[in-house]
């Protein structure tokens, strides 16, 4: 945290900026103080100075204004009250210095004291073993359960640091990024705070894919004027139609994320200028309480009736809300110049919880309301602690399931007496069952869902009405496990295979303890370690459980040589232990090695390209330090790279191109277009002929006219590669050209 300082500081100037920086905290929390407030934050922003006084940031500037910056996005971004604010202040301190969580507590009570404590130890990062990382997440995730302050301001402290990422060293930047796109993004958007989400993402673009980020942005910005002549032809009709009937409201245009449109050029395989909908329309009614949903569907009919709705694009989350308390109404409609336009509708009430989430719900908790609201956030929370207590120990497990659950879309489903109940999309019966009771999930033996009966496996659907039908006689199995996609579930059936295996694993205990006894030796831990070796067997609960289900020939018991009551061993087999040798010696390293340069210096490290992104010269690269000790290049753009880097962030290695002329990359190429006579050879004429480049291979299929093509290269630097794309493209008849990826 602290850099060495320098230059000289000009201090009159610096205490300046801090007080600017203190107004501004000052003024977004205003509205929300009452008497004594402002005397409490202003101590916990004296504290903070003196505590920091000596710690920079790595930008140079002072520390303080980190924690400045962090309760001032508490206070106006997120919407959380005074506590909230003085616990942001504090959040680094009895990380960062001298100051004691005892004293946090004596000035100001227990409530701050836990805040700040939660906040202390999710920040206390380790390195090392390998599941670190992942026992970190699950801390963070934890904290969800205590007190979700915790939670949203180690948000808002990500944020800012997001925010001030330039400062950072480039190794620090993608795994920083990368565990911003893992974790917090998902953990933003399950608490509905999607305008941070969208941050969040965008910014870790911004260092995970500069070039693409700067491509998308600057093309963004080059079309801004057509765009909002677009918007403004779309909603000045609107507008008037909307003051006629009588509704307050506003109508705008409201720009997607980068990282959204870039998501949806990877996913279809289309270029920037065909994503249709790199904004949206919105609609935000001032209504009265009681009238809101009158409200927006009055607006929803006036839309439709100035343009044609696209029928199955409707989505109605204002009868249900999501579960992190989202409500509105959206529709895609056909707009002007045969565009399609997505055109969200709601209230402010509704806006200012989409905008910042949970938090905001609960100021208007205490006023009007919905009771919907309230209850899929507390069923959401809840969930979250059942998962959370769940007894399964392995740290990356869970939070890849738990990660699975962040981002799942949601389908409603209703019991028989219609209450409704809220699961991930292709959740089961037998997920239902799970979902009410762990009793009735262990006793599932089918299901009646709109009265018709289907198997626990059977996929349920949005609407459905479900009877779950049991048996004390049922018991879960091992397949179970492919049948379910909630965490909850897995975990509450890996918890009662456990159990049953137990139980059945005393018996075979008891039928190991008698042949023991025949052949005269004893029953101890040497000896069934040993005979779990022999029989292959990870544990010894493995090995009494299949000596129980007659899977373990014991017979063989007699075979085997006995002293003193012991088995003698022809010991075991050890496992072989690979060593990491870092190679230093040059002229074991491939002949490739002056292409690529790690970290700082020219360290010679023996390394490798990786197959599922296949860099090549020229692309933004980095290392991945394997336990061979071999590092893999990777893009920064791989995703799978991205997954790694969050989790092992201690092996990125920093690699760049040197000298790059010289071999060569194989690089896949996708092609769309028009089906046209001779079109392989106008390819082959380009790559060979005009490119000189060599080609592996090139495959063409066409359907109905249309045809779809891969091409393989040997590429010596991505501005080749460019080139050539640039020229396949013009091409007649060709649509599209792309990188293969994976
Ligand atoms: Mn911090």
């Amino acid at each position: 945290m602290t850099a060495p300082e320098i230059l000289p500081h000009d201090e009159d100037l610096e205490k300046r900026n801090i007080l600017r920086d203190y107004r501004t905290l000052l003024k977004a929390i205003k509205p929300r103080l009452r008497d004594g407030d402002e005397k409490r934050i202003r101590q916990a922003f004296e504290i903070a100075l003196e505590s920091h006084k000596d710690m920079r940031r790595k930008s140079g500037e002072p520390y303080i204004h980190h924690p400045l910056a962090v309760a001032t996005i508490v206070a106006e971004e997120i919407g959380l009250g005074v506590t909230s604010v003085i616990c942001a202040l504090l959040h680094d301190v009895v990380e960062d210095t001298d100051y004691t969580l005892d004293e946090v507590k004596r000035e100001f009570g227990g409530e701050v004291a836990t805040i700040v404590d939660g906040l202390t130890k999710i920040s206390k990062l380790g390195s090392g073993s390998d599941s670190v990382q992942a026992e970190n997440y699950r801390k963070i995730l934890l904290t969800l359960s205590d007190d979700i302050r915790v939670i949203l301001i180690k948000i808002a402290d990500r944020l800012h640091n997001m925010r001030t990422l330039d400062d950072v060293p480039r190794k620090n930047q993608l795994k920083i990024s990368s565990e911003t796109l893992f974790l917090y993004a998902p953990l933003a958007h399950r608490l509905g705070l999607y305008s941070i989400k969208g941050e969040f993402e965008d910014l870790s673009m911004k260092y995970t894919e500069s070039e693409k980020y700067k491509e998308i942005a600057s093309k963004l910005n080059s079309k801004k004027r057509e765009r909002n002549r677009f918007i403004n032809d779309f909603c000045t009709p609107l507008a008037k139609e909307i003051e006629k009937s009588g509704l307050k409201a506003k109508v705008f245009g409201r720009p997607k994320t980068i990282f959204s449109i870039w998501n949806k050029m990877k996913k279809k395989g289309i270029d920037f200028e065909d994503v249709y909908d790199k904004f949206a329309i919105r609609i935000i009614i001032d209504a009265e309480p009681e009238k809101e949903k009158e409200d927006c569907w009055k607006a929803y009919s006036i839309v439709t009736d100035l343009y044609t709705p696209s029928p199955n694009r409707l989505r109605d989350w204002i009868s249900h809300p999501k579960a992190n308390g989202y409500e509105s109404l959206h529709t895609t409609v056909m707009g002007p110049k045969g565009k399609w336009v997505e055109v969200q509708i709601r209230t402010e009430r509704m806006d200012i919880i989409a905008e910042r989430g949970l938090a905001a719900h609960w100021k208007y908790k205490e006023n009007k309301g919905t009771k919907t609201v309230d209850e899929a956030v507390e069923g959401w929370l809840m969930q979250v602690r059942e998962f959370l207590k769940s007894p399964d120990s392995n740290a990356i497990e869970f939070i890849n399931d738990f990660k699975l659950q962040l981002y799942a879309q949601e389908i409603y489903t209703f019991t028989p007496s219609g209450d409704l109940k809220i699961l991930p999309k292709d959740a089961t019966a037998l997920d239902f069952a799970y979902a009410i009771h762990t009793g009735l999930g262990d006793n599932c033996i089918g299901a009646k869902v709109n009265n018709k009966l289907v198997p626990i496996s059977h996929v349920l659907r949005n609407g459905d009405q479900v009877e779950i039908i049991s048996s004390k006689k049922q018991k879960p199995s091992e397949d179970w496990l492919n049948f379910v996609v909630t965490s909850k579930a897995k975990s509450k059936i890996k918890a009662s295979l456990k159990e049953l295996k137990k139980k059945v694993g005393e018996d075979g205990k008891d039928i190991l303890d008698r042949k023991l006894r025949q052949v005269k030796a004893n029953f101890n831990t040497e000896n069934i370690q040993f005979l779990a070796n022999y029989y292959k067997k990870n544990t010894p609960l493995d090995l009494y459980y299949d000596i129980a289900n007659e899977k373990v020939d014991l017979s063989k018991l007699k075979g085997f040589k006995i002293i003193g009551g012991n088995f003698e061993l022809p010991r075991p087999e050890k496992k072989e232990v690979k060593e990491f040798i870092p190679m230093t010696n040059a002229e074991d390293i491939s002949k490739n090695t002056e292409l690529v340069i790690f970290g700082d210096t020219s360290d010679m490290i023996p390394y490798e390209f990786a197959k599922c992104c296949a860099p090549i010269p020229g692309d933004d690269v980095v290392g991945f330090l394997s336990i061979n000790g071999l590092v893999k290049i990777h893009r920064t753009s791989c995703n799978n790279m991205i997954n790694l880097m969050s989790k092992y962030g201690y092996r990125i290695v920093k690699t760049r191109w040197t000298n790059p002329r010289k071999p060569e990359f194989l690089s896949g190429l996708m092609l769309d277009g028009l089906d046209d006579i001779g079109l392989i050879n106008k390819l082959t004429n380009i790559i060979s002929s005009e490119m000189k480049i060599n080609m592996k291979s090139i495959s063409l299929e066409s359907k109905d006219g249309i045809f779809k093509g891969e091409i393989y290269v040997y590429i010596q630097h991505q501005d080749q590669l460019n080139e050539l794309m640039q020229k396949m493209k013009q091409l007649p008849g060709i649509i599209s050209v792309n990188r293969i990826e994976n």
